[in-house]
């Protein structure tokens, strides 16, 4: 185990038993600076010198640059039960990231920064989905600019070297009608496609299913994002109602996985819409939806949220490698097109 490894399975440890986010955040914060660091033994006082490292978490580098457990990990591992190894398993596996923002709507990092934080945190693919058209307060791509932000992935990924894959995708609004805010000539060249309802959030349930309905069964969409709305901090906002048996059977049967949004102030679905999501069959998409390099690690609270209800890794598609994904998207369009004509 390196010393980063050691650093993020106690944050994820920390975290699973309810540790404050700045605790569980110093931990990452340590793991960033150790990142690149040369392999071979390393003392406390050197590594307190490093950006980002305390006392604590230079004890815990020290101790892992040896090869040894660190003591501080040994003794929250025995303090958690086997269920949180299912759920260090699940984050060990993820393989990339379905929902990230860049400065090109309303994230505040350039789209090169977001990637190589994905990669440099392992990840073999992530996902670039900026936001609609409509979603004008957080400056939507217009078909346009969309267009020229597949030029500047395609020249981030010849810089990102091989390991990695940043893919082309969208966070899509979903319309009143259940359509996609976006021409469908450019949605069906995307690698992924995010759909949200960001609008009319307090609908009847019975228009919000319709709506929720149609879009999940569109075969460009492959992710129905944060899919209750409901925001759970501050004045906070309250969960979209719709019919989740109908939505979610119709999530199911499309192939359309649903969304585990990890962000703190969202945590959505809520954990009895989870539960059900499951119960239908759904597949599931553990996202960050970050907007900004830092906030990639709260992906592991998606997975521990996972564990917890004891979804495998096979049912979450942020394990799938690549080529799974990229096949089980075009499987999806291209038996949609011949079922429908
Ligand atoms: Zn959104
Ligand atoms: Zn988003």
């Amino acid at each position: 185990m390196t010393p980063d490894q050691a650093l993020r399975r106690i944050a994820f440890l920390l975290e699973w038993r309810g540790a404050s986010p700045y605790r569980v955040r110093a931990f990452h914060t340590a793991a960033d600076a150790v990142r690149d660091m040369p392999p071979g033994p390393v003392d406390a006082a050197q590594a307190a010198q490093l950006r980002g490292v305390g006392p604590v978490t230079a004890e815990v580098i020290s101790q892992a640059s040896t090869g040894a457990v660190p003591t501080y990990l040994a003794r929250l591992q025995a303090e958690v039960g086997p269920d949180a190894e299912a759920g260090w398993n699940l984050v060990a596996a993820s393989a990339g990231d379905c929902h990230l923002h860049s400065d090109w709507s309303d994230g505040g990092s350039p789209i090169e920064d977001m990637a190589s934080a994905a990669r440099a945190l392992g990840h073999q693919w992530a996902v670039l989905t900026d936001h609609s058209p409509r979603l004008t307060i957080a400056h939507g791509l217009s078909a346009e600019r969309l267009r020229s932000q597949l030029e500047a992935v395609a020249e981030a990924n010849s810089r990102l070297g091989p390991r990695f894959r940043l893919l082309t995708g969208i966070e899509c609004d979903i319309l009143d009608d259940g359509s996609l805010d976006q021409d469908d000539d450019l949605l069906d060249r995307l690698d992924i496609v995010v759909a949200s309802v960001h609008s009319r959030l307090r609908s009847e349930p019975e228009p919000m299913t319709t709506r929720m309905v149609a879009a999940v069964r569109n075969p460009h969409v492959d992710v129905l994002g944060h899919c209750t709305g409901r925001i759970i901090t501050g004045r906070g906002r309250p969960q979209s109602r719709f019919d989740a048996e109908t939505v979610f059977a119709a999530c199911a049967e499309a192939g359309t996985a649903v969304e585990i949004n990890c962000r703190p102030e969202r945590r959505d679905p809520p954990d009895d819409l989870l539960v059900r999501a499951a119960a239908a069959g759904c597949r599931f998409a553990v996202d960050t939806d970050a907007h900004a390099p830092e906030q990639l690690h709260w992906q592991s609270t998606g997975y521990a949220r996972a564990a917890r209800i004891g979804l495998e890794a096979n049912r979450l598609i942020t394990t799938w490698p690549l080529e799974r994904l990229l096949a089980a998207r075009s499987g999806r369009q291209s038996s949609s097109r011949g079922g429908h004509g």
